[in-house]
């Protein structure tokens, strides 16, 4: 019988959680919602109820589980297993790893959401288990994960491959860091339409003005919806943002050297135009000898992404001890 991993993934809304053997094949994944009130207290108990609860439904026997990993929104310091500041989730300096592990008695590692989803990406989704990696999710906000020489990159106090606030306008718009012009503000959903309300602003006769007229309300999806009917002023928008991300890249290519650079995330549902480029600028800013070993896809494993990666940890954990 194969080991068994279970992951974790903390979301503002929901906590997804899986049961996984250690060859990646999923046994069983399902939701809870996220208890927000009480500054999330009642999070990790839930969380111990819920996987409790399950190995009893699944009748899996305890000494066959590996361990646990917990994905958490936010920064997590080092290995201790703390969550600083849980984004969205009301958590302030939070000892997830031990609080868990002392009320499910196994082994529990944390690490941040979006370095999980690489983790994940990495090991079964497009990634093909590259030894230097990078993923980048373009969702609400981007975020992003490393893998350099088979390490998770997550540095000193765990921001390493926070890809979303690499500067790219320094007079830009505010981010929600407190800083201008990061990249989230131009290659997020919302940095999406707030390219688009600028056209607007500037072309009162665009058809991306007509359609806000008619339908009040504008969506990153419906900028993606008028690319594709051909409308200039969208697809010119998914240019200037696979521009951004080109170059961003480039320059993390030129630090880790990856093989791999896969995109996920809402955003990336724009599909081959924002891909190509994405690719037609990182060509043009990368040396070649980045560009010839390393290739761009987009993500394979979409929302659950996060729940492989936080089982990888476990193994990745172990492996490394
Ligand atoms: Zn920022």
């Amino acid at each position: 019988m194969d080991n068994i991993l279970i992951g974790v993934d903390i979301g503002g809304t929901t906590i997804k959680i899986g049961f996984l053997t250690d060859q990646g094949t999923i046994i069983n994944k399902y939701e809870i919602p996220t208890n927000t009130i009480d500054n999330g207290n009642q999070i990790i108990p839930d969380i111990a109820t819920s996987i409790n609860g399950k190995i009893k439904e699944l009748s899996i026997k305890q000494e066959s589980i590996l361990g646990v990993g917990v994905g958490a929104p936010g920064f997590i310091i080092g290995e201790s297993g703390i969550v600083e500041e849980g984004v969205n989730i009301g958590w302030k300096d939070v000892n997830l790893g031990n609080q868990l592990s002392d009320q499910l008695q196994m082994p529990v590692f944390v690490e941040n959401d979006a370095n999980l989803a690489a983790l994940g990406e990495n090991w079964m989704g497009s990634g093909n288990r590259a030894s230097n990696f990078v993923a980048i999710t373009l969702g609400t906000g981007v975020g992003g994960g490393i893998i350099a020489n088979d390490q998770l990159l997550t540095g000193e106090n765990g921001t390493a491959g926070e890809i979303g606030h690499i500067t790219v306008a320094p007079n830009g718009y505010l981010c929600n860091c407190g800083k201008h012009g990061c990249l989230e503000t131009v290659a997020s959903a919302t940095g999406i339409v707030k390219q688009a309300l600028e056209v607007i602003d500037m072309k009162p006769t665009s058809n991306l003005n007509k359609y806000v007229q008619a339908n009040g309300d504008l969506t990153a999806k419906d900028v993606f919806d008028l690319a594709s009917n051909g409308d200039t002023d969208c697809l010119k928008i998914i240019e200037r943002t696979g521009d951004v991300l080109g170059l961003v890249l480039s320059n993390i290519a030129t630090i880790i050297n990856p093989s791999k650079i896969v995109i996920g995330g809402g955003v990336s549902k724009a599909g081959k135009p924002l891909l190509d480029a994405i690719k037609h600028s990182f060509n043009i800013y990368a040396l070649e000898r980045l560009t010839k070993v390393c290739k761009i896809d987009t993500a394979q494993l979409g929302n659950d992404a996060g729940v492989y990666g936080a089982a990888y940890l476990v193994i990745d954990k172990f492996n490394n001890k």
